[in-house]
Formats: C-alpha cells, sequence, structure tokens
C-alpha cells in the first residue's frame, strides 16, 4: 500500500485514526487491569489499516506527533468513561523520544480530557533508546514526575536491554511476542522468558508477556511467575463500542494442570520475591527432620540441608558443587543406579540404604526417596533427595529382638512396652495368659490400667475412678 502525503494529511484532518483497545490480564485471577492502546486507520468504511504501514510512514514523514495526539486523545476520553481501576497502556515511537516536549504534549491531552496520567504507563521500545540514551532518560523521568508509569516493550529483542533497565526509571518489562510464541516449543525461548520474568522480579518490575494465544503458554509463563498477559488468548484488540462487553465478560485465572509439575511450591509463594522464595525454601530445607538434596544433571549437589551433609559424613559447603560420587565414593555405588533411574524420570520412594557411611561408625541403614524434578516443559533437570536415617532405631530393634530370643521360653510374663504405651514384645507365657497372639497384641495400646500404673499415680482420684469403671 502507499499513500502519498495528501492522503495521510487528509486522513489526519478527518480524524481517520482511532485507538483500538487490547485487554491486559492478571494471569492469576484472570482479572482485568487495562487496556493496551493500538493504532487503526479506518481508511474505508469496511478497510482498516494496520500500524505496521502507517506508524513507519507517520515517522518518517513527520506526523506522527499529530498522529499520536488524535490516538490519546481518542483513548484518553473513551478511558474516561470505563471504572477508574482500568488503566491504559499507551505506544511512543522511537522517534518521539527525541522530542523534548514529548512529556508536555501528553500532558496537555491528558488534562484537556480530564483523564489522570497516573492511570497510564508509556510503552518504549528498547531501539527508541539506543541513539540517545540521556534524553530519552530526561523525558523518562518527566513521564514519571507527570505519574505516568514506564513499560519497556518488546524486551529482548533490541540490543543493550540491561543498561536500559538500569539507567531508565521502568515499572514494567514487556516480554515480546516472538518468545512467547514460541515458548511451548522451543527450550531456548523458555528459558529466555524464564530469565526476563526473574529479572523483573529481582528488580521489582512487573512483566507483561505478549502475544498469548495458548492456554499452555499462559499456564507456563504465570508458574514462571510472569504477572500479567495479554494476547488473542484474553481478547484481540477492539474499538471503543465493544468496550463493555469486554469489561463485562467474566474471566477465571489461568486454568492449572495442563504442565507444571512445581505448582504446589510456587502456589503459595506466588507474591515472593525470589530471594525471598529462595529463603523460605532454605528454612523448609533445614528445618525438615530428614536428609534433603538436590541433585543436578551431573549428579553434582546444588543445595542439601545440614542433615544430609552429615549423613555423607561432611560439613554442607564440602557438598555443593561436587558430584555424589566424589563426595560418597564408598556409597555411590548403591545408590547409583537408583539415581540414573531418577534421572529418567522415574519417582523411586522407600529404598532400604545400610552401608558403611562414614569409617569406624558403623553400620548406617536409611530410607531414601529420589525424585525427579521436571522443567515448565517435562524435561528433567535433576534429582531431589530425601533420606531418613534410622540407624538408630534400626539398632533398637536388633537389641529388642535378642531380648526377644532370652525372655520367649521363660516362664514369667515378660512384656515391653514403648513410651506410647504400645506393646512391642511379648512372650509366649504373656500370651497364653491373655489367650492371645503376638499379630493381635503387638502395636496395640495397653489398657488404661498399665498406664496409670507406670505413671506411678495410685492417688485416691484415680483408685476412686478405676473401682467406677470396674
Ligand atoms: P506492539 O506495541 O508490540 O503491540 C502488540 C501487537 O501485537 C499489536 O499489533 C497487537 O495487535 C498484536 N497482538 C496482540 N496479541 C496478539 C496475539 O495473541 N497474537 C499475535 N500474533 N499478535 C498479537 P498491532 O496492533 O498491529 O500493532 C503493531 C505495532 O504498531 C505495535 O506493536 C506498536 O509497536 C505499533 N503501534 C500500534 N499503535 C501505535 C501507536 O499508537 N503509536 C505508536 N507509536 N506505535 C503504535
Ligand atoms: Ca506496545
Ligand atoms: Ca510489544
Amino acid at each position: 500500500m502507499r499513500f502519498d502525503r495528501g492522503e495521510t494529511n487528509r486522513a489526519l484532518e478527518r480524524g481517520e485514526f482511532f485507538p483500538y483497545f487490547q485487554p491486559l490480564i492478571e494471569l492469576r485471577t484472570g482479572k482485568l487491569l487495562g487496556f493496551e492502546v493500538l493504532a487503526r486507520w479506518q481508511y474505508s468504511t469496511d478497510e482498516m489499516i494496520a500500524p505496521d504501514v502507517f506508524i513507519p510512514l507517520a515517522e518518517r514523514e513527520g506526523w506522527i506527533g499529530a498522529l499520536t495526539q488524535q490516538i490519546l486523545q481518542r483513548a484518553f476520553t473513551v478511558a474516561l468513561a470505563l471504572p477508574s481501576a482500568l488503566q491504559l497502556s499507551v505506544n511512543v515511537s522511537p522517534i518521539q523520544l527525541r522530542d523534548q516536549s514529548l512529556a508536555k504534549q501528553i500532558e496537555a491531552v491528558a488534562k484537556a480530557a480530564g483523564f489522570s496520567l497516573n492511570r497510564v504507563t508509556v510503552e518504549i521500545t528498547e531501539s527508541a533508546l539506543a541513539d540517545n540514551l540521556e534524553q530519552a532518560r530526561q523525558i523518562a523521568e518527566e513521564l514519571k514526575s507527570l505519574g505516568c508509569k514506564l513499560a519497556l516493550d518488546d524486551f529482548g529483542t533490541g540490543y543493550s536491554s540491561l543498561r536500559h533497565l538500569q539507567y531508565l526509571p521502568f515499572d514494567e518489562i514487556k516480554v515480546d511476542s516472538s518468545f512467547v510464541s514460541s515458548m511451548a516449543q522451543k527450550r531456548e525461548s523458555r528459558k529466555i522468558v524464564a530469565a526476563v520474568v526473574g529479572l523483573g522480579q529481582s528488580l521489582g518490575l512487573a512483566t507483561v508477556a505478549e502475544g498469548i494465544e495458548t492456554a499452555e503458554q499462559a499456564e507456563m509463563l504465570m508458574w514462571l511467575g510472569c504477572g500479567i498477559g495479554q494476547g488473542w488468548l484474553f481478547g484481540k484488540p477492539v474499538p471503543a463500542e465493544s468496550l463493555a462487553a469486554v469489561i463485562g465478560t467474566t474471566r477465571n485465572g489461568v486454568a492449572t494442570g495442563v504442565a507444571f509439575p512445581w505448582k504446589n511450591l510456587s502456589i503459595g509463594s506466588m507474591e515472593g520475591l525470589p530471594a525471598q522464595k529462595l529463603a523460605q525454601l532454605q528454612a523448609v530445607y533445614d528445618g525438615a527432620p530428614v536428609g534433603l538434596g538436590f541433585l543436578d544433571r551431573d549428579l553434582r549437589y546444588v543445595n542439601l540441608n545440614r542433615q544430609l551433609a552429615e549423613m555423607g559424613g561432611g560439613a554442607v559447603e564440602e557438598h555443593l558443587g561436587r558430584t555424589v560420587q566424589e563426595v560418597v565414593p564408598h556409597l555411590f555405588p548403591i545408590f547409583e543406579p537408583y539415581l540414573r533411574r531418577a534421572l529418567q524420570g522415574e519417582p523411586i520412594t522407600g529404598i532400604e540404604v545400610t552401608g558403611q557411611a562414614i569409617e569406624g561408625k558403623g553400620a548406617t541403614s536409611a530410607l531414601a526417596s529420589y525424585q525427579p524434578a521436571f522443567d515448565e516443559a517435562g524435561e528433567v533437570v535433576g534429582v531431589s533427595v530425601a533420606v531418613l536415617d534410622f540407624t538408630a532405631r534400626k539398632q533398637a530393634e536388633e537389641k529388642l529382638q535378642q531380648y526377644e530370643r532370652v525372655v520367649e521360653g521363660l516362664e514369667e510374663m515378660i512384656v515391653v512396652v514403648d513410651r506410647d504405651y504400645r506393646y512391642v514384645l511379648a512372650n509366649r507365657a504373656f500370651l497364653d495368659n491373655r489367650a492371645t497372639t503376638k499379630e493381635k497384641l503387638l502395636d496395640s495400646w495397653t489398657g488404661k490400667f498399665l498406664r496409670r500404673w507406670s505413671k506411678g499415680s495410685w492417688t485416691n482420684a484415680s483408685r476412686a475412678e478405676s473401682s467406677n469403671t470396674k
């Protein structure tokens, strides 16, 4: 399509440029947060021209300022009638960031429409920032002081983005749709999105994912910690007339259950920053009465608690970054087959391991579980290890067995009760006297009588009670 200057001038004069509105959705709840304003040229009654065609023209020919004014004026006026909690995101062109009066212009339009700039986020594309960062910063600061929020648009497609994040007062990062559209298929895209979202969280910025078309993408993004979504899944850009219907639509939060393995872990801490999440996890790790650890694909310790380190006979620091084979070479042959199976994706629980853990410490007995850890796409990224050391209990059991052999044939009735008043041993004489069997008796509770007696509480009160219950 080619348009001459006369045609575009006339279009501006006649006011043929209109804002369309695309919903911005809180992923977790499905709540409508606001809209991004996207320009359209109503070329004829049934022909709408996309911004990719006329924005470059407007930039080249110098009427982008006038165009922006027309779009914003209309968008603000429309939005005035919307619930006041709804926000508007608007786009400015890279070259407008060379215009010292940009903030003043936006302020004037908002004032004339009576629309608060506290409800406005100005989206700036990365490429815009490359040529004159200092000037862009001045304009950005000015917009912020007017109450606008700032978003870095198309993040990841430009260059030197981290510098921009450091240099300019952004509130929001928009993850480019090119990463989102391929994230379900391409591991690289997924990792990039995860890293961008993590970066946003670390810097305290909101992250908005653009171009979400499928429920699967939405779910992945949500579990990666991305707060806000935009895309055809939630709604295409619509003209002002259709806004009432969009606002009236009830939405649910992103449906869960499609893909994600670490749901239960992340759901409670969705609001948390990564560092806080990590601290929470560390507390869970350290407080556990079992040895816990996480091994990467090469079976290196990524993390472990003190309990597990002690079972391996060392400090936590001596394990980190080293392989299981290096740290416990004598135990590795026992663990290895299970670890390999877990790396293949098989969850392995309740393996009883006995071995000579530490020189001179005698035999140890432990119950181990190996749980494969999957990433968002179902790839095994490592193995979570849980080990319950029951050496002491095992030893007690063995002693009890020896004792049992000694007392079994005695005439006297011998019975052993644990601290919870459960029978753990009874000899033949006792069983015969009670006309019962080991199967029935062991693990059952002792009667009231024995309990009271063993507490030494032959008080009047209890004697009275026991005679009552007779
Ligand atoms: P953008 O700012 O990255 O806007 C997002 C674009 O993605 C929009 O294209 C939107 O319609 C499209 N989109 C949204 N959801 C989906 C989806 O699920 N799938 C796919 N395939 N696309 C989706 P649109 O409206 O054609 O705008 C294109 C670009 O034109 C915008 O990209 C923005 O850079 C520019 N633009 C639009 N309006 C304005 C404006 O008023 N001023 C300026 N300076 N630029 C504008
Ligand atoms: Ca945008
Ligand atoms: Ca964008």
